[in-house]
């Protein structure tokens, strides 16, 4: 096996999308010894700010981005809402980790469904609706309807008892192409986060487990207190998706455990995930340098779980009680420095570390 070309510290990354994803890469590369150049539509950007430097352009404006490809050394996404076309024009110019097709299965429920089967990975039941006709053939009732694209935390879907239920929810998310996905009688959620470099090599972080609360996800929590058998269910299917996709940097598969222990998968998303903001505070690798590795075809890092720990979502206002978090000495806190608490809006994360049981106080 050939020597994968090594992007080397001091090398500059350039980042899609400038939330709280990029926030948290550019502070893991910059600690590596990366510079990282952020690419956003928006006037300001809370990745922006923590980075070497911010370009504000367009996704579909191909000067700008063939001029910021032009200044970095390798490309990754912080959302997988990103255009395809974006990706293609940065492609011309610079490698892009993790690359086109990820996106393009990620976009797409529909799509995104049909590749999991392809790789023995289960999921609900599940019925297309893109027309009248297959409205009037679904019959995954009691379910929830979603759009194919650009939906998340929730959004773009509605959760349907009946037949009149299920076409006035179409109706009203503008009789768009549509799954209606059985709903499943879950014990318990949990992702997978796996981590896979130029070389091959994969990783998977510890399976956490997910609460979610109005669609959004509201804590995580490692080591998930599951069976064996479902926790390596859920590895097993992170890595044969990041194998099945040929990625080089991360994927996390959101998956829900039914009450007979069976694991079905929900959906992915080819980058670092909200579930693994744990890693940061609580595991040897965290996941943004993990990605930064995987990129750069550094040698992936372990991933041992360092204390158990529970990482709680800011939503909103929530965030302004960070007074609070900063007096508890088990929490670990972090703001995003977005300027609006608008409800719903991710503001930061705080995880709760174990101490360790040896752990003396200090006298001085
Ligand atoms: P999603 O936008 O697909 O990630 O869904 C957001 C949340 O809604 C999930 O994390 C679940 O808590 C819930 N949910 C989504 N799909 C289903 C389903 N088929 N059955 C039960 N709950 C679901």
């Amino acid at each position: 096996m050939s020597t994968p070309q090594i992007i080397p510290p001091g090398s500059t990354i350039g980042i899609l999308g400038g939330g709280q994803l990029g926030r948290m890469t550019a502070l893991a590369a910059a600690r590596l010894g990366y510079r990282c150049l952020v690419y956003a539509p928006d006037e300001h950007s809370i990745a922006g700010d923590v980075a070497a430097g911010y370009v504000r352009g367009d996704y579909d404006d191909t000067d700008a981005l063939a001029r910021f490809a032009r200044r970095v050394d390798v490309i990754t996404y912080e959302f997988e809402n990103v255009p395809e076309a974006a990706v293609v024009a940065c492609l011309e110019h610079k490698p892009v980790r993790p690359g086109v097709t990820p996106i393009h299965v990620a976009q797409h429920r529909l799509r995104e469904k049909q590749f999991f089967a392809t790789l023995g990975i289960g999921t609900a039941d599940y019925q297309p609706v893109r027309n009248e006709a297959e409205l009037a053939a679904a019959t995954a009732l009691p379910g929830i309807l979603k759009t194919c694209r650009e939906g998340y935390d929730g959004k773009g879907q509605a959760r349907v008892h009946d037949r009149a239920s299920l076409e006035a929810a179409w109706e009203r998310l503008g009789r768009r192409e549509c799954i209606l996905e059985a709903l499943v009688d879950f014990r318990c959620e949990v992702s997978a986060i796996v981590a896979r470099g130029l070389d091959g090599a994969m990783r998977c972080f510890p399976i956490g487990l997910n609460d979610h609360r109005d669609g959004i996800l509201h804590t995580t929590t490692v080591p998930a207190d599951l069976a064996a058998e479902t926790l390596a269910t859920a590895e097993r299917f992170g890595l044969a998706l990041a194998q099945g996709l040929d990625l080089v940097g991360l994927v996390a598969l959101e998956m829900f455990v039914t009450q007979d222990g069976t694991v079905l998968a929900n959906e992915m998303a080819p980058r670092p995930h909200n579930s693994g903001h744990w890693t940061i505070d609580a595991c040897a690798t965290s996941q943004f340098e993990q990605l930064v590795r995987a990129i750069c075809g550094l040698p992936l890092g372990p991933v041992d779980v360092t204390a158990p720990s529970r990482m709680e979502n800011l939503i909103g206002e929530e965030a302004t009680d960070w007074l609070r978090y900063l007096a508890d000495p088990s929490a670990r806190l972090h703001l995003y420095g977005k300027a609006s608490a608008r409800p719903g809006r991710k503001m930061g994360h705080v995880t709760f570390v174990q101490p360790a049981a040896s752990s003396r106080r200090s006298t001085t």
